[in-house]
């Protein structure tokens, strides 16, 4: 099945994903790492979406696709894939519906906190693009670009909130429960 872990940047999807998949043998993807690595191997990907990332921007869709669909289409049944952050628009929620398996997204949870947490959060981190404009920048794409993409998954009726202004382990428990409950295809209700 499919997990995709939505929210805001600084929100800690990373974090979990990570926890999560460690500690149960899942699979996880973060496409903001697959960049990063692509842009210090210097790839042609990589120098592609090096200026968007470094200015806050979101990497154009057809860039993203290419990275993501082949990932997603060889994901078999009996694994569990956390998908952090993908999608991020409208285009790519519905290309990642068309090309996934049928059935397995299961799940999308949405890890929620303010954004004065956030900023705090994410100026402590000290990474390349979280300098305070950039920042900015991000979180004013994130709320109009892919903060939509909440209602899209309710009405779905996969989407489960995890309140994230918690400690790491707190919304670790909460993370792993929501995936567990949902591995053997059941209904997400
Ligand atoms: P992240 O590590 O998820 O915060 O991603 C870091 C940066 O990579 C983002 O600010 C975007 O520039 C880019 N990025 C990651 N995932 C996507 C995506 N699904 N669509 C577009 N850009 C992305």
């Amino acid at each position: 099945m499919i997990a995709i872990l939505l929210g805001p940047p600084g929100v800690g999807k990373g974090t979990q994903a990570k926890l999560a998949a460690a500690a149960n043998g899942w699979k996880h993807l973060s496409t903001g790492e697959l960049l990063r690595d692509e842009v210090a191997r210097g790839t042609e990907l990589g120098q592609a979406a090096d200026g968007y990332m470094s200015r806050g921007d979101l990497v154009p869709d057809d860039l993203m696709l290419d990275m993501v669909v082949a990932r997603v289409n060889a994901i078999d049944d009996k694994d569990v894939l956390l998908l952090d952050g993908f999608p991020r628009t409208f285009e790519q929620a519905d290309a990642l519906s068309a090309k996934a398996p049928s059935g397995s997204i299961r799940l999308a949870l949405y890890f929620s906190a303010p954004d004065s947490v956030l900023t705090s959060r994410l100026l402590g981190r000290g990474r390349k693009d979280d300098t305070k404009e950039v920042i900015t920048h991000r979180l004013g794409i994130y709320h109009k670009t892919t903060a939509p993409l909440v209602a899209f998954y309710l009405a779905l009726g996969v989407l489960s909130e995890i309140d994230s202004d918690r400690s790491v382990e707190a919304i670790q428990v909460d993370t792993v429960n929501l995936v567990r409950t949902h591995l053997d295809g059941s209904d997400p209700s």
